[in-house]
C-alpha cells in the first residue's frame, strides 16, 4: 500500500482555495494507488485549519505547529516526518511560490519523479499528467513510472472537497534543523493589499481602455459590484496598475465566480489564468475576439457605452 501525503496551504491567516481542490486531487491519487490521504496543515491556526479541512476523502490530518507563515525549513521537515510516519510514496502540493520552494527539494532528497503545474492526471499502472506548455499553446502528457512521485498541481483545475469528513487529527512534533533560513516576517509590496486569486468577482481590463485615465470606467463597475479590479498584462506593463494585479501565464491564476473581460482580447497566455473561472462576461467591440470562445456571456459593443450601462443597471 502506498500513501499520499498532500500539502495544504495559508496565506495571511486564510487557507487557500487550492488547498480544499488538493484533498480531490490526493483522494483521486490515493484511491489510484490503493493508500490513504494524509493531509498536512503545516504553521499557523493549525486547529482551525484542520476542522475547515476536514473533508470527505481525507483520512488523517497531520497539524505542525511550527511557525506562523510559510518557512521552507518547517515545511521540508514537517513533510519529511510525515513520510516516514505514513511510509507515503506520493506527495501533492499547490503549484505555488511555497510549493515550488519546497516540493523539488523533497524530491530530490527521496528521488521522487517530479511533475509540476499539472493540471489534469489519469493512473493506469503507472500516472499520466497533462500539463501544459509553451504558454499553454500545448498539451502534453508526462508519464510516470510506479507510485513514488512528487506533484504540484495548478489551482483552479480540480474540484474543491465539499461537505464533513471523518478524518482522525493528529498532532506531530517536528524536529527542525538548526541551521538553515528562517522566515523573520512577511512585508506586503506596495499595493499588495489585493489577493486577485481569492476574489469571488474580477473585473479585469485590457488595452480596449486605450487611456490611463480611462480606468475609472472600470473602477466605477467594480466598486458598484463589490468586485476586484485586475488586468491583462499590457495593463500592467504600461505601469497604469501593480503587477499583482496582473491575470495570465505571467501573472496569477484565478479562479473567481463571475470574471468580467473588459476590452480583452482573450490570448492565450491570458486565459491560462482566468479559464477557471465560474462565469465568464466579455465585452469586447470585435466579434472574432477570442476571448467570446470562452465566455458564457458576450457582450459586442463599446465598453465605454457597455460598462456605464451596467453601472446605471447595477445601480
Ligand atoms: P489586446 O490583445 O490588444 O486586446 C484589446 C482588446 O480590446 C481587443 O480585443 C479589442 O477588440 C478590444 N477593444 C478595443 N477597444 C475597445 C472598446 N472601446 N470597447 C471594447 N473592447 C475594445 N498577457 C496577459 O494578459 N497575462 C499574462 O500573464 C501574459 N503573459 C505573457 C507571457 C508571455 C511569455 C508572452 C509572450 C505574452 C504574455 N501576455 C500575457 C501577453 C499576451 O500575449 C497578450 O499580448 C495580452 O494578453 C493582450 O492584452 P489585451 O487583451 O489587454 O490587449
Amino acid at each position: 500500500m502506498s500513501d499520499v501525503v498532500a500539502v495544504a496551504e495559508h496565506r495571511r491567516g486564510e487557507l487557500r482555495d487550492v488547498s480544499y481542490e488538493l484533498i480531490t486531487a490526493g483522494r483521486e491519487l490515493a484511491d489510484a494507488i490503493d493508500g490513504d490521504l494524509h493531509l498536512a496543515v503545516i504553521g499557523g491556526d493549525v486547529d482551525r485549519f484542520a476542522e475547515t479541512l476536514d473533508r470527505p476523502g481525507v483520512d488523517t490530518i497531520h497539524t505542525v505547529a511550527n511557525g506562523e507563515e510559510f518557512d521552507h525549513n518547517v515545511y521540508q521537515s514537517a513533510v519529511e516526518t510525515l513520510l516516514a510516519r505514513t511510509e507515503a510514496s506520493a506527495i501533492v502540493a499547490p503549484n505555488s511560490v511555497n510549493g515550488l520552494d519546497y516540493v523539488p527539494a523533497l524530491a530530490e532528497s527521496y528521488d521522487l519523479p517530479l511533475v509540476t503545474d499539472a493540471i489534469g492526471f489519469e493512473y493506469d499502472d503507472g500516472l499520466t499528467v497533462t500539463r501544459e506548455m509553451y504558454g499553454s499553446k500545448v498539451e502534453t502528457t508526462v508519464d510516470v513510472a510506479g507510485d513514488r512521485f512528487a506533484l504540484t498541481i495548478r489551482g483552479g483545475e480540480w474540484e474543491p472537497a465539499e461537505g464533513v469528513g471523518d478524518a482522525a487529527v493528529e498532532s506531530v512534533e517536528v524536529d527542525l534543523p538548526e541551521s538553515g533560513a528562517r522566515v523573520k516576517g512577511f512585508e506586503e509590496v506596495a499595493g499588495g493589499d489585493v489577493d486577485i486569486s481569492e476574489a469571488e468577482v474580477l473585473v479585469s481590463v485590457g488595452r480596449g481602455i486605450e487611456e490611463e485615465e480611462n480606468l475609472d470606467v472600470v473602477e466605477e463597475l467594480a466598486e458598484t459590484i463589490g468586485a476586484t479590479l485586475s488586468a491583462s498584462r499590457p495593463i500592467v506593463d504600461n505601469g497604469w496598475l501593480p503587477k499583482n494585479r496582473q491575470v495570465g501565464q505571467s501573472g496569477k491564476v484565478v479562479t473567481p465566480e463571475v470574471y468580467i473581460a473588459v476590452g480583452i482580447s482573450g490570448a492565450v497566455q491570458h486565459v491560462a489564468g482566468m479559464k477557471g473561472s465560474d462565469t465568464i462576461v466579455a465585452i469586447n467591440t470585435d466579434p472574432n475576439a477570442p476571448i467570446f470562445d470562452i465566455a458564457d456571456y458576450g457582450i459586442v459593443g463599446d465598453l465605454f457605452d457597455v460598462v456605464p450601462a451596467l453601472v446605471a443597471e447595477f445601480e
